[in-house]
């Protein structure tokens, strides 16, 4: 029996939930499917919980503002807490390019409304405890970004999501979409057969195989990136700090301390490693350890539990591809999220829910044409 729907979204991960708790909330009628057995199996379990509106693209910029503040609110509005923390992020300076990167951003950063500053030495070194004092120039601090519990989020937003009457199925792979005259007719999975005014392609890292299915060729290209975990230690560091200086085989570090006091490190591997897999490899832990103890050297007995892979959806700017294309009425992209899917997610849904029930204002036209399939991929996210 086909099942039919207002909308049908390709996976229950970091964009397609929240998207259809948007959309729930307003009325429509939704489906999720997803071929793993429950929410946030594929790259959303990955991330690390960094929620930044600190980027240089406007768009994603008003998207993560969007999503701070869905985050930052969901326990006091749903009840449920999913470990929001408003730590901040500083990204921290060592040499006169570093510090004229970050100078620069802050016009672009500012102009869209962003709370951020430059911040003297002595601010950075009272913010990050023990950090190397050796060329310190000084950084970059917002203080409303902060971070969350990827799963714990996921799983509060489709618990909400569900009470506004989303269906979720799980194990079922989309294996096909059926066009006619410029719509899409038909969604094809292993096990049925979906009716909907919408589709929406939230499949992350495997987006591309989607969009081939209506003839959309997607520059979406996943590489991988590790992450990993310490032992818990008295809290120190409250912000999440990165560091933009390459080092041997990795292009810039990143880690925070959560609440539990445990570090969470990763790094940009250089160079990159394209494709799919996800087992570790035995090079992450000895390379982020070093930059740990670079930065921070009193942690250099600081043990380490456990490391693992996943995926970014990468595009060729560091930018989202969300919205329509031309020529196929119902197809919506919600992909490339690069390494900011998480935070990216819950202001995503917002702005998707606006699209189809055409309720955008100026600024969301604007985002969608800056984020659109057909903008000119050239002009490269500074911080992606
Ligand atoms: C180590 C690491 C750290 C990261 N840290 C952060 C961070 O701090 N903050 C942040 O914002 N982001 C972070 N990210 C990036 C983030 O995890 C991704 O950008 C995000 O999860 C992508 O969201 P998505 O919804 O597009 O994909 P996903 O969350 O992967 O969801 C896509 C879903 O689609 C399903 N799917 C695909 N194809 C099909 C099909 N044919 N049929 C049915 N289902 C299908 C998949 O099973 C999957 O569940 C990190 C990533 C890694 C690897």
């Amino acid at each position: 029996m086909t099942k039919k729907y207002d909308v049908v979204i390709i996976g229950a991960g970091s964009v397609g939930v929240p998207a259809a708790y948007a959309m729930s909330r307003e009325g429509l009628k939704v489906a999720v499917i997803d071929e793993l057995p429950s929410t946030g199996q594929g790259q959303n379990k990955k991330a690390i919980g960094g929620i930044r509106a600190t980027h240089t693209n406007p768009s994603k910029i008003l998207l993560c503002q969007e999503s701070i503040n869905i985050v930052a609110s969901w326990e006091k509005k749903y009840g449920t807490d999913i470990e929001w923390h408003q730590g901040g992020y500083t990204f921290v300076a060592y040499n006169e390019a570093h510090e004229r990167l970050m100078k620069e951003n802050l016009v672009i950063q500012k102009e869209a409304g962003l709370n951020i500053n430059w911040v003297a030495r002595d601010k950075i070194i009272e913010l990050v405890p023990g950090i190397s004092q050796e060329g310190l120039r000084g950084g970059t601090y917002s203080p409303e970004d902060g971070n969350s519990s990827p799963l714990k989020t996921l799983h509060a937003i489709q618990k909400q999501s569900v009470i506004q009457g989303t269906d979720y199925f799980f194990k079922e792979s989309v294996v096909d979409i059926q066009t006619e005259n410029n719509h899409v007719k038909k969604l094809m999975t292993n096990k049925g057969v979906y009716e909907a005014d919408y589709i929406i392609n939230a499949a992350g890292a495997y987006a591309k195989e989607i969009g081939e299915m209506v003839g959309v060729n997607l520059p979406v290209f996943p590489d991988s990136h590790e992450s990993g975990i310490s032992e818990p230690v008295k809290k120190f560091i409250d912000p999440l700090v990165v560091d933009l200086r390459p080092g041997k085989g990795t292009k810039n570090f990143y880690f925070y301390q959560n609440e539990e006091g445990k570090f969470i490190l990763c790094l940009t591997p250089e160079p990159l490693i394209p494709g799919t897999n996800e087992n570790e490899t035995s090079v992450f832990l000895p390379q982020v350890a070093q930059r740990l103890i670079n930065l921070i050297p009193r942690t250099k007995h600081l043990k380490m539990r456990r490391t693992w892979r996943g995926l970014y959806p990468m595009t060729p700017d560091g930018s989202p591809i969300v919205g329509k294309v031309h020529n196929l009425e119902g197809y919506i992209n919600a992909v490339g999220m690069c390494g900011q899917g998480y935070m990216l997610g819950p202001g995503l849904g917002e702005l998707l829910a606006r699209l189809i029930l055409e309720k955008t204002s100026p600024h969301d036209e604007r985002m969608l044409e800056e984020l659109s399939f057909y903008r000119d991929f050239g002009k490269v996210e500074k911080l992606k």
